[in-house]
């Protein structure tokens, strides 16, 4: 069987994140997500970091060459399979990964999560994320003290997660990502799943169709 490697296409908050890690748990696969490393190259003010900023303020994307260079750096240092989360994003990203990846591009499958916006809207204001270790989550999902339910460390609301900021990275979604899907689905790539639900049933539903069960 091919190696796997799974992108995950989908807007902002439609559980990218945490599907992502469940199905790489699942599959023993490695992941990782291109927007949580910029945030992190942001706080540890590095060049990248810097150059990101700008476009993580204002809600939109940074340039491809930059999300390239970070999603192509870490796959080259994968041994096996891996799940992409927030890559790509635009078409030139997805033509330059299939390039990168040549002649094993066949093998690739997108998914894309599907999530109406103004459910979309409700979970921005409730989304929190660890300040240490990779776990994202709900502030009600977490335990009553606001720390982290993996590893104790204090849970933090992303900046990027205001109304104003999630409305400008949902309209460059539309723009930019829905063509990306379009692209995986003409070649007969791309799989929708509804991420409407609690996150097992959206992972129950990924999990069947990625015949995980
Ligand atoms: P969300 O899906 O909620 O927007 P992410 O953590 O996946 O959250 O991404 C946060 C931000 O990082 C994006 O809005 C975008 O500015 C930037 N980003 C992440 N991945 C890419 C990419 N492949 N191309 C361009 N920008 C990206």
């Amino acid at each position: 069987m091919a190696v796997p490697r799974i992108v995950l296409l989908g807007p902002p908050a439609s559980g990218k994140g945490t599907q992502g890690r469940l199905l790489a748990n699942k599959g023993g696969l490695a992941y990782f997500s291109t927007g949580r490393q910029l945030r992190r190259e942001l706080k540890a003010g590095t060049e990248l970091g810097r150059r990101a900023d700008p476009y993580l303020a204002a809600g939109c994307y940074v340039p491809d060459e930059l999300a390239l260079a970070l999603a192509l750096t870490w796959v080259s240092g994968v041994d096996g399979g891996w799940v992409l989360d927030g890559f790509p994003r635009t078409l030139p990203q997805a033509q330059d990964l299939d390039a990168f990846l040549a002649p094993q591009e066949a093998a690739l499958r997108a998914l894309i999560l599907e999530v109406p916006k103004d459910e979309l809207e409700l979970r921005v204001g409730e989304r929190r994320e660890c300040s240490v270790c990779p776990w994202t989550g709900t502030r009600s999902g977490a335990d009553p003290s606001g720390r982290c339910p993996s590893c104790g460390a204090e849970l933090v609301q992303r900046s990027d997660d205001d109304l104003g900021n999630f409305r400008m990275r949902f309209k460059a979604f539309d723009e930019l990502t829905a063509p990306v899907a379009g692209y995986y689905e003409t070649s007969d790539r791309l799989r929708r799943v509804s991420g409407v639900g609690s996150p097992e049933e959206v992972f129950r539903r990924i999990q069947s169709v990625f015949h995980l069960d």
